[in-house]
């Protein structure tokens, strides 16, 4: 277990950007905490470590957002972004859970994870975003 203290969103986005190196494809990275704990900012850290471009919103409304990676490194293909906030693990398993994750050219990153347990795999990797003060976020990997 590993935690760090951002004192900033762009502190946060910084982290995202880090753990985007670190990844090959096929992994399932799930976000836990609150609203407003930084699970968005860090993923879209993330995303533009992965060299997406443009605005990246919360899938609150959509569920997920896919962006497909057209001419980047590895054999990285798409990212799929979750908000699971209002959905269940038969909602997700509906909207093709199986056929996407876990596979070796796809990232998956979930925010709300925890509502959704049933359906991840032993396998994916687990953070969790807590709210400190206006600034600062404890950001745990577990
Ligand atoms: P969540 O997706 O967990 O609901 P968001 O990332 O959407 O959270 O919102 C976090 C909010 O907190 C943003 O408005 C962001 O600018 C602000 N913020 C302030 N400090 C931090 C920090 N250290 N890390 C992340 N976000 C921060
Ligand atoms: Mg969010």
């Amino acid at each position: 277990m590993k935690n760090f203290l951002t004192k900033s969103s762009a502190q946060t986005k910084k982290l995202g950007q880090l753990l985007a190196e670190e990844l090959r494809g096929g992994e399932i990275i799930c976000l836990m905490g609150d609203l407003g704990a930084g699970k968005t900012t860090f993923t879209q850290g993330l995303l533009r470590g992965l060299g997406v471009r443009g605005t990246i919103t919360s899938p609150t409304f959509n569920i997920i957002k896919i962006y497909n990676l057209k001419a980047k490194s590895y054999e990285l293909k798409a990212i799929y972004h979750i908000d699971a906030y209002r959905i269940n693990s038969k909602d997700l398993s509906d909207l093709g859970w199986k056929d996407f994750a876990g596979k070796s050219g796809n990232i998956v990153i979930i925010e709300w994870a925890e509502k959704i347990k049933k359906i991840i795999p032993a396998s994916a990797a687990w953070m969790k975003f807590e709210w400190i003060n206006d600034k600062e976020r404890k950001i745990t990997i577990l």
